[in-house]
């Protein structure tokens, strides 16, 4: 006997905005129907467990299967969970699931016209099944002693048909007669693939079947008969395609490191070691478990690329949910499984949950603990890994400054001595020569004179020489407002400068370089330094350092800003150069030299603080032969 029902629908047929989805997220109806698979199993198991299934043994078996069957363009999902009646069918098919999607869509429907990766990940439940398939088909049998079975059959449309079933043992198998939308899904590597991502940590055995096609079959038997080979597949006892029981599920004690380094290979396929990894393990106020990984940078300044996957009871809902997990975290590698999650609702709403944001401060917390806890442990060895996890710690403090309050004091730095140094270590250190001013180097090939000069008077500047470091540095400025940064080229450090040079002299010095710039704008000071063998060097103000550097992001120019030429050429008093030149001030035979030597001071003094421009490079190397040849030529007169 057969009864046929039309679905009680608010729109016209849901059907098309059901198949809309496959043009955002085409593969979730897999996840789908395989997660209700499983449940049916996981419902079947606790009612076993519970005693009230007395008939089915303890030990019994239970697998999912998914069949791909090409020559029929049908793929079969296939369980033997808890199974449905026939008015469970009516009740969980009929009505839950078809309400439950109509209201999910009908939420949605204008989201999604102006492009479906709102909801993206998120699921509809049984009825997205109509992504890929013109006809759906079930067949169950109940698990409960005596029960028939029932069929269920809709195509498309509003209108099903149920009647008695043929199905002969416990469970559920829905048929999916792939329609056009769908057909990717016929092929046996897609759908294998997406089966492995989303179920493979389901916590049932899934097999993976793809039948053959007649034609192959009969191509086969030809082939046994002509080789009078054997090509039985026979015997080959078929494997689940999941790993049924996932690292993260076990306890953080009875993991080993090897087990740890498998799994990040495996899930990652990233061959190198990690550097080291947090498992994170949380029955209460919420379950929470999963492992994140710190991954070893490839080369020093590579943008970091994480991965998280996210995992809603063993099965993979999406890589990298911003909403979910904080932003900085995605920079690591890992897994989390959150079977909490309201996670068939929108992004948007999970944004704003009290859940979500209790979860993400609870990562970040056992983040910062595992990050103070090496540093406490063994610093040279957490030393040793600061530069591949530095970007990351650095992007983490920027993003989030409760995470930087928890690990401020495990920040470490480079120094130009090699070493490395907290931010407090290196003010107390520098306190009686500059107070509250960090120097830096932001690259230590260009900048090598300055730090030369640093080292000679035992001072110290942190190397911060990626591109996430400006806006570290005007990160922590604002985060303690008494410590500024300054690039060791920006000024001069009291320390470095010896007693005054006499008022005279400099004056002289001054004129004398300004004549020979002929009347160039450039500032001139004159300074003893405690280094006489620098004939001079250019600074630059960190201030209007970095305002040119922002008008260079913003493509070339702020609006009304035009970068004010800020730097100030700084002459050595104390060096042999320019006293040597000094001397020569009055001599008119040499007024040319003097003006050469004047302008390579100048440029030479350039570049080791910035790379000359274009026309500045050519007259620097023009007048650097000029000056090699006057050498040569005094060299043979001379001889
Ligand atoms: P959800 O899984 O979120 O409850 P679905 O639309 O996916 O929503 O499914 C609706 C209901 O149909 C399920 O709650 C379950 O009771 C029933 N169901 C679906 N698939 C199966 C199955 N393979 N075995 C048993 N029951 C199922």
């Amino acid at each position: 006997m057969s009864e046929k029902g039309t679905l009680s629908i608010n729109s016209e047929n849901i059907l098309p905005i059901i198949k809309k989805w496959l043009y955002s997220d085409s593969d979730i109806f897999v996840r789908e129907l395989v997660s209700n698979a499983s449940d049916a199993i996981t419902k079947l198991r606790k009612l076993v467990d519970l005693g009230e299934a007395p008939h089915i043994p303890a030990d019994a078996e239970y697998k999912i299967e998914v069949i791909l069957d090409r020559e029929s363009g049908a793929i079969i999902f296939r369980d033997n969970g808890i199974g449905m009646s026939a008015e469970e069918i009516k009740k969980y098919i009929n009505e839950i699931a078809f309400s439950g999607a109509n209201a999910f869509l009908e939420k949605y429907k204008d989201k999604m016209e102006g492009g479906g990766d709102i909801i993206g990940h998120f699921g509809l439940g049984f009825y997205s099944a109509f992504m890929a398939a013109d006809k759906v088909t079930i067949e169950s049998l109940s698990y409960l002693e005596g029960a028939a079975p029932a069929r269920w059959e809709c195509s498309g449309g509003v209108e099903f048909e149920m009647s008695e079933g043929s199905r002969d043992s416990r469970g559920t198998e829905i048929t999916l007669h792939i329609g056009e939308d769908g057909k990717d899904f016929l092929e046996e590597y897609k759908l294998r693939g997406v089966l492995t991502k989303y179920c493979g940590f389901i916590p049932s055995p899934l097999y993976f079947e793809s039948r053959r096609t007649e034609e192959e079959l009969k191509e086969e038997a030809e082939h046994v008969h002509d080789e009078n080979c054997e090509h039985s597949h026979e015997g080959d006892e078929p494997k689940p395609i999941n790993d049924t029981h996932p690292l993260w599920l076990k306890q953080p004690n009875e993991c080993a490191d090897d087990e740890y380094k498998e799994f990040y290979h495996k899930v990652f396929m990233d061959f190198a070691e990690p550097l080291f990894w947090i498992h994170l393990n949380m029955d209460y106020p919420f379950r929470l478990k999963g492992i994140l990984y710190f991954p070893k940078l490839k080369h020093e300044l590579e943008s970091i690329e994480g991965q998280v996957k996210l995992y809603n009871n063993q099965v993979f809902i999406a890589d990298n949910v911003k909403e979910v997990i904080p932003e900085f975290l995605l920079l690591l590698k890992g897994a989390l499984d959150c079977p909490d999650l309201p996670l068939n609702v929108s992004r948007s709403f999970l944004q704003n949950d009290g859940y979500v944001s209790k979860m993400s401060g609870y990562i970040t917390k056992k983040v910062a603990d595992k990050l103070t806890g090496l540093f406490k442990k063994d610093r040279e060895e957490y030393a040793k890994t600061f530069p591949d996890i530095a970007p990351f710690v650095k992007y983490g403090c920027i993003k989030d400054r409760g995470f930087y309050d928890k690990i401020k004091d495990s920040v470490l730095y480079k120094n130009i001595s090699g070493g490395f140094v907290t931010i407090a270590e290196y003010l107390e250190a520098a306190k009686e020569k500059h107070e509250n001013t960090v120097y830096y180097v932001s690259n230590e090939n260009q900048q090598a004179r300055y730090i030369k000069m640093f080292r000679d008077f035992g001072m110290d500047a942190v190397v911060l020489d990626t591109n996430l470091d400006a806006p570290f540095i005007s990160y922590l400025e604002s985060y303690d407002y008494n410590v500024k940064f300054r690039r060791i080229d920006s000024d001069l450090a009291g320390a470095l400068k010896d007693s005054a040079p006499s008022k005279e002299a400099a004056e002289e010095t001054e004129a004398l370089f300004k004549k020979a710039f002929g009347g160039k704008e450039l500032k001139i000071s004159v300074e003893a330094l405690q280094s006489a063998d620098i004939p001079a060097l250019m600074l630059l103000s960190e201030q209007s350092r970095r305002m040119s550097e922002m008008s260079h992001m913003f493509g070339g120019g702020l609006p009304g800003f035009a970068p004010a030429n800020d730097e100030t050429l700084v002459l050595n008093s104390n060096n042999r150069l320019i006293k040597a030149l000094l001397a020569l001030k009055d001599d008119e035979s040499r007024a040319d030299d003097v003006t050469m030597i004047c302008e390579q001071v100048r440029d030479l003094a350039r570049l080791s603080h910035k790379p000359l421009d274009v026309e500045e490079m050519n007259r620097f190397m023009a007048r650097s032969g000029e000056i090699l040849e006057r050498l040569a030529g005094n060299a043979k007169e001379e001889t």
